[in-house]
């Protein structure tokens, strides 16, 4: 019996393929001929050297794979602005609370105020102002606490403005003391720039969390 189909079966194991003959008739045919059990001892020799050889070098792309890379992750930048830009609003409101804080305790303390008025009046005064900056400095703080603050902020602004302004016209006002309120006008602008920022992300926060359905 010619031993070439069982060279091929052997071939075929070593590497996983149909033998082409039965299995059993394969290892028959092995343990009566010594020629093909020593040729297959060898050629199982060559498949193990093959299988072992060292890999084809390849070539080191650490370098250039590192240097196609952004050098910053997109988004990064954007964030580092937006943290700075929050950080500058809260300093503003700081300064803006500050000097609120410093125009309301000499009426509290002395009733000595830029105004001919009554001195309770003043003294109401006072507090009002001292509350405002309270409310300024409160947002510079917690941040989160500025949309809560508006109601106020914007209805005090709201009815203000105006009047000052026809104080103003009619005389009823010095200018140094309707300059004043610009320090209210600056700080509802800085509480409701912060107040939009804070929407804004929660907004985005939660279109994040949405999953997909
Ligand atoms: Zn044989």
């Amino acid at each position: 019996m010619s031993c070439l189909p069982f060279r091929e079966a052997i071939s075929a194991r070593l590497d996983g393929e149909p033998l082409g003959v039965p299995a059993a008739e394969l290892d028959r045919h092995l343990a009566g001929c010594a020629s093909c059990t020593d040729w297959a001892a060898d050629a199982a020799l060559v498949t193990r050297r093959t299988r072992l050889a060292a890999a084809p070098p390849v070539p080191d792309l650490t370098a250039a794979v590192l240097a196609a890379l952004p050098r910053e992750l997109p988004g990064v930048a954007a964030a580092a602005r937006s943290r700075l830009l929050g950080t500058a609003l809260r300093l503003g409101l700081l300064a803006v609370g500050v000097a609120q804080a410093g125009l309301a305790w000499p009426a509290l303390a002395s009733g000595q105020a830029a105004m001919s008025a009554p001195l309770h009046v003043t003294h109401e005064t006072g507090a009002w102002s001292l509350g405002l900056a309270a409310a300024f400095l409160a947002v510079a703080a917690a941040p989160r606490l500025a949309a809560g603050t508006l109601p106020f902020l914007g209805t005090f602004t709201a009815f203000l403005v105006p009047v000052t302004l026809a104080d103003l016209g009619a005389g009823h006002v010095h200018a140094d003391r309707a300059v004043v309120h610009l320090l209210l006008l600056a700080g509802l602008a800085l509480v409701a720039t912060i107040a939009w920022r804070g929407r804004r992300r929660r907004s985005r926060a939660v279109s994040r969390q949405r999953v997909p359905a």
